[in-house]
């Protein structure tokens, strides 16, 4: 019996590691809110960049409004023509700046499409992965399950073939010191390294129920 609750111990606790494995998806997560922010950085740009194209054609069409003007020889007043001129001139250094800054924001639009393609295979290849280990651990799962169900049987059937008391007593020492049967080698006992009594160990030998004197435990030889 004592077999049977270590290897449903053992059992128990894998059980319980494959599981928290199961739940545990947090790199999958960061991975996915990593992507979010970037499309997210992606988008304002993109509308930045388009705002600035906006304002760049606004621009233009303001000089060539002015270029009409003046050159379609209908304004005559010398005074309004210099007044056009230096509009455009103002207009025209606009529009410079405004490119320089266009020219910026597109590189940009760029650089963040290349780090959320990356994050986004990065995401995919994190996804296959966690998806077949969810499989395998399933399947290990299922497994664990199984045997632990087998070996739950055989302690029931075992404990019916044990006297009552003495099962008591098995149950009390495993609830204190969580094996309760030890062996006896090399005339110690192995849950705390004293020496059994001569007597004791015969006794023990014979089949009966002999405890340690100090770890009480179970003695087994
Ligand atoms: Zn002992």
């Amino acid at each position: 019996m004592q077999q049977i609750d270590l290897e449903l111990q053992r059992g128990q606790q894998e059980l319980n590691e494959v599981e928290n494995q199961l739940s545990d998806d947090k790199a999958l997560v960061a991975a996915e809110s990593k992507l979010a922010s970037q499309k997210e950085q992606l988008e304002d740009a993109k509308k930045k960049q388009k705002n600035s194209e906006w304002e760049l054609e606004d621009l233009q069409e303001k000089v060539k409004r002015i270029d009409n003007k003046l050159y379609s020889g209908t304004t005559k007043d010398p005074k309004e023509l210099v007044n056009l001129e230096k509009e455009v001139k103002v207009f025209k250094s606009k529009i410079s700046t405004n490119e320089d800054a266009l020219l910026g924001l597109m590189s940009q639009v760029e650089e963040i499409e290349a780090k959320a393609k990356t994050s986004g295979e990065e995401f995919e290849r994190l996804k296959r992965e966690w998806q077949q280990r969810q499989e395998t651990l399933e399947q290990r799962k299922t497994e664990i399950e199984t045997e632990l169900a087998e070996l739950r049987e055989n302690r029931d059937g075992l404990a019916q073939q044990i006297d009552s008391e003495a099962l008591n007593i098995y149950e009390r020492i495993r609830l204190m010191r969580g094996q309760a049967v030890v062996k006896v080698e090399r005339g110690r006992c192995q849950g705390c390294h004293i020496t059994v009594s001569t007597s004791q160990w015969q006794k023990a030998k014979a089949g009966d129920l002999i405890q340690c004197n100090s770890c009480s435990r179970i003695l087994h030889v």
